[in-house]
């Protein structure tokens, strides 16, 4: 075991590991980002949410969705972003049958927010870039034949691109599961990575110079997954693999692979296009976008407190721990019934009895009320008080019924004191906490 562990080190030490992150993110806009259809597509009749504009019909004109744009620059600050004066929508140009149009509608060089970053635990990963975009429709394979529901064409994706600066699979993990806190908080998504609202895409290079200043000459992209295990498991995995191939001398091919489940493994899926490719020209259907400071500060205004300011002022105001603060703040719905539940007016329940109750009782949150709550920690409290006047009464019925404890325990006895719990305990007959019983046999015995 020792020696495995040895071996682990050095073996870490011989290389260095670089690691980006593109994840996109489905906004829960009512409409599409470009037209009228409802948004919400989810379990939907297929091509039941489509219109000439989604469809990609000749001469249909798109027409921005403000609010997923107000979105779009409120995730960037949410994330530290500076947001330009000036940015405009690009055409990225490529064929696939989800895509009716022959082009998606994105932004290229000057997206609505640069420059970001998010902190955990004292690091600090950089955010290039947020853009906005369109989503693509769908393709559903059917025996020999594929078919295409146009649902999803044109629902807003907001695209989040990190800088190269991870360098293995648990800060990844932990950088991606603020995200999908901050994105929940704001309210923007609810970012269900089951139903695809929120896709992964790490891209890894493996270089055998530790002190390499360069990026490695390749990459290797893994497409959409959609859960944060599966990123662990397929960045693990393509470090095994690359590290493989440069060990023999070989340089591992750029291209842009999946994430099989069932094999446990990546697959290569086809050589990656560079960004000349896509033959990006700026999309002549939408004017550009210009921000006044006021409209900026407008927006970064209406973000809600975020996730790292709500544990602080948990564990301030209400006096919490840094672990219960942390429950409690995970998820926004949480933190809001919780918030709810101690500001019921003159309710007699602590912060911490509150806090209690929902984490080690794992309330249903959806079901119990917070006014509901507080009744039951009060009326809990009270029947507490009474147990403990029924229970002195039962313990002196005991005492004076048997006279042999009291003089035994004089003696020095003390053992006789378990023998009085056991009498308790046989009376009552429920559950309580034994400590206290024994608390209260002694004090009746001094
Ligand atoms: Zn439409």
């Amino acid at each position: 075991m020792r020696q495995h562990t040895i071996f682990i080190k050095k073996h870490l030490m011989n290389h260095k590991v670089i690691i980006g992150l593109e994840v996109h993110v489905e906004l829960k806009t009512k409409s599409k980002m470009f037209c009228g259809c409802s948004a919400e597509y989810f379990g939907e009749k297929p091509n039941s949410h489509t219109c000439p504009v989604c469809l990609g019909l000749p001469g249909a004109l798109p027409v921005p969705n403000q609010q997923a744009i107000e979105w779009c620059v409120q995730i960037g600050q949410a994330l530290n972003c500076t947001i330009p004066p000036f940015s405009k929508f690009d055409r990225k140009n490529y064929f696939y049958p989800d895509l009716p149009k022959g082009y998606q509608i994105s932004q290229y060089d000057e997206p609505f927010c640069l420059g970001g970053h998010i902190e955990i635990n004292g690091k600090k990963f950089g955010i290039t870039r947020v853009h906005m975009e369109e989503d693509t429709g769908k393709l559903l394979h059917e025996g020999k034949s594929s078919l295409i529901d146009f649902n999803r064409s044109g629902v807003p994706l907001v695209e989040i691109v990190t800088e190269p600066d991870f360098d293995n699979a648990s800060d990844v993990k932990a950088y991606l599961q603020k995200l999908q806190q901050i994105i929940r908080y704001l309210r923007v998504s609810d970012a269900d990575m089951e139903k695809g609202q929120m896709r992964l895409e790490p891209n890894i290079s493996v270089s055998l110079d530790v002190n390499a200043k360069d990026l490695p000459n390749y990459k290797v992209e893994v497409k959409n997954i959609n859960s944060f295990g599966f990123v662990e498991k397929a960045i693990n995995f393509e470090i095994e693999r690359q590290l493989e191939i440069l060990k023999s001398g070989k340089t591992p091919a750029q291209e842009t692979r999946g994430w099989d489940e069932a094999k446990n493994a990546t697959v290569s899926q086809r050589i990656k296009e560079e960004a000349n490719d896509y033959r990006y020209f700026p999309e002549p259907d939408i004017p550009p976008i210009r921000w006044t400071k006021e409209q900026i500060a407008e927006l970064k205004s209406r973000i809600p407190e975020l996730p790292d300011a709500k544990l602080a002022r948990f564990q301030k105001e209400f006096a919490l721990s840094q672990y219960d603060a942390e429950i409690l703040t995970r998820e926004i719905e949480l933190a809001d019934y919780f918030e709810e539940a101690v500001e019921i007016p003159k309710s007699k329940a602590t912060p911490k009895q509150i806090a209690n109750l929902i984490i080690n009782k794992k309330i249903n949150t959806d079901e119990v009320l917070p006014a509901r709550l507080v009744e039951e920690i009060i009326s809990s409290g009270k029947t507490e008080e009474l147990n403990v006047d029924e229970l002195r009464s039962i313990i002196k019925k005991i005492l004076t019924e048997n006279p042999q404890i009291a003089k035994d325990f004089a003696k020095g006895k003390t053992s006789v004191v378990q023998f009085a719990i056991g009498q308790v305990m046989y009376i009552i007959k429920k559950k309580i906490d034994i400590n206290i019983v024994r608390q209260l046999i002694l004090e009746e015995l001094k």
